[in-house]
């Protein structure tokens, strides 16, 4: 599977922790061409402007850790009465506990979920040995309850990883996919500073959001920010989206 890597300059969400800039997406690009958004049918498609400079601006909202049964429910629900994708990065070993809760993420065409390692694991200090069993074994319990394949990313737990657990993850067919926006909302601040940290840091045609799975105050900010994001003209997707439609200027 041809890789390809690209440097994503990470920006400071205000009050949020620095981010280290340079950190490094692979980007695979599919064999077919990505899909064309088009917002009105162009007059003349040989002139046809690109989705960027239409104003197609996407975001995919992202959640790492659980899946926590209790407040997932409440999670789908919100995002299933605004109409938005998302993508669950989940931990193996919490996936292997709950399997329902997978079972429903996958059932809806909206969501997708992807590889947060089996334990949860510091893949950035890890030896090989545990770093190939972290991604095995999650990829194993997820692709048996979402379908042998399905597993196409990895998040390593706290963004942290070496060049070990990079190559690593090209010999098991993952990309790694990190974030643009981070809003620290696992440190559980009010809502309306989660709100105000996304909407900060969505200014690009390009955005992927990290989120928690079990802070209810995020869902609270997320009430507030969807319908903001929208009348900024993004749309929400899953990373899978914005991984093969990347933003042309970068
Ligand atoms: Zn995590």
């Amino acid at each position: 599977m041809p890789m390809r890597r690209m440097t994503v300059i990470h920006r400071r969400p205000r009050g949020g922790m620095v981010l280290a800039a340079g950190v490094v997406l692979c980007v695979h690009f599919s064999a077919h061409a990505p899909e064309t958004v088009r917002m009105t049918a162009p007059e003349n498609p040989a002139q046809e402007a690109s989705p960027v400079d239409q104003g197609v601006k996407l975001v995919a909202l992202t959640f790492d850790d659980g899946p926590h049964p209790k407040s997932l429910e409440r999670t789908l629900a919100l995002l299933q009465r605004h109409d938005v994708a998302a993508t669950f990065f989940l931990v193996g070993a919490m996936a292997e506990r709950y399997p329902e809760a997978v079972r429903t993420i996958v059932g809806d065409y909206r969501f997708r979920v992807a590889n947060h390692t089996y334990s949860h694991a510091n893949l950035a200090e890890a030896d090989e040995t545990t770093i190939r069993d972290e991604l095995h074994r999650s990829d194993q319990v997820l692709s048996r309850l979402a379908g042998p394949g399905y597993i196409r990313f990895l998040r390593p737990p706290g963004g942290r990883v070496s060049h070990r657990a990079e190559r690593l993850a090209a010999q098991a067919r993952l990309q790694l996919c990190m974030w643009t926006v981070q809003v620290n909302d696992f440190l559980r601040p009010p809502a309306r500073v989660i709100a105000e940290r996304i909407l900060r840091g969505c200014t690009g045609p390009r955005e992927i959001v990290l989120l928690h799975s079990g802070v209810l105050e995020t869902l609270e900010a997320l009430e507030q920010v969807i319908p903001v994001l929208r009348e900024r003209g993004y749309r929400f997707t899953t990373v899978e989206r914005i991984m093969d439609e990347p933003d042309p200027r970068s």
